[in-house]
């Protein structure tokens, strides 16, 4: 590990003034860290959020479940008051990796780093939530731009994330045995302003289903998702999947969600 400087803010608007060109923000480090062992991030400056009064809030109020940036996945899939407002999204911090990295990986460290096979993204799109950084907020269908691509300037730090409570929702993902990671993973997530598909793992960013949700704001139910698929062409192949069997599992996963969401 190289050497760096170590700061550990008590504000945001502290650390915001603390980033610069080779800083880096730290949240629970299941990204990050394993990046430096790599010698793939040398920052010369390690901003840590753990020290920030309320960060980690966790809070629904009827129609909205917000969740503070340095929230740990365990603690998002412990929370009575997120399992009782949007159980698929408890459900879905449950199932990230293992014991350590629930413990330690947060909300905001998740969707700041947009790895293309992580779940939160599905979550996030798929629910149509607002990313709240420390100058504004962006809608998450704006928020993911790319492989580990983001909308953030240098200079923002996401700070919490609201989700607007559907009326009904499930996320089912095909697993990576070793990691966890999705090979696919599908949000599907039925609201007062329709259906929203968001699939992750199976392209170079989360991505909504636009033919998918077409058929489920008609008739919610697996089977009018019979027939549609997404194309290949654009989807990620590697050791894990090809393309192709990507593109099946969609379809597979989407419809699995769908029955899982009551449809
Ligand atoms: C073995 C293993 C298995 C995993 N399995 C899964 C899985 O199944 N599903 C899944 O979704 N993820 C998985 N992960 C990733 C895990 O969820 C991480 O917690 C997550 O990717 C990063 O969160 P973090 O809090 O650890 O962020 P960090 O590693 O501390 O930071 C990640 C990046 O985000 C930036 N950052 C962090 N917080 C903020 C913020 N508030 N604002 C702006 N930028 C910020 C950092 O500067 C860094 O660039 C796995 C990780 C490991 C090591």
């Amino acid at each position: 590990m190289y050497e760096f400087n170590y700061h550990r803010p008590g504000s945001v608007d502290e650390a915001v003034g603390l980033i610069s060109e080779d800083a880096k923000i730290l949240a629970g480090g299941q990204s990050l860290l394993p990046t430096m062992k790599l010698r793939l991030a040398q920052p010369s400056d390690m901003i840590d959020l753990a020290g920030i009064p309320g960060l980690s809030d966790i809070s629904v109020d009827g129609s909205t479940v917000t969740i503070g940036a340095t929230a740990t996945h365990a603690s998002v899939a412990a929370s009575s008051a997120v399992a009782g407002a949007i159980p698929a999204l408890a459900k879905l911090a449950s199932g990230i990796g293992d014991a350590q990295v629930r413990n330690m990986g947060t909300m905001g460290g998740s969707v700041a780093n947009a790895d293309p096979a992580a779940d939160y993204p599905a979550a996030l799109v798929g629910l149509g939530a607002t990313v709240h950084t420390n100058s504004r907020t962006v809608a998450a269908d704006d928020f993911f731009t790319g492989i580990f691509e983001t909308d953030l300037a240098e200079n923002e730090i996401v700070t919490k994330v609201s989700f607007p409570v559907p009326q009904a929702a499930a996320y089912v993902k095909f697993a990576n045995p070793a990691s966890r990671y999705a090979i696919v993973g599908v949000f599907v997530a039925k609201t007062a302003d329709g259906v929203r598909v968001a699939v992750t793992g199976a392209g170079g960013s989360v991505f909504r289903a636009s033919d998918m949700e077409a058929a489920l704001n008609g008739n919610f139910s697996a089977s009018s998702l019979d027939g549609i698929a997404v194309a290949s062409d654009d989807l990620n192949s590697d050791l894990h999947a090809s393309a192709d069997y990507r593109a099946h599992l969609v379809s597979v996963m989407a419809k699995r969600a769908v029955q899982a969401a009551g449809g």
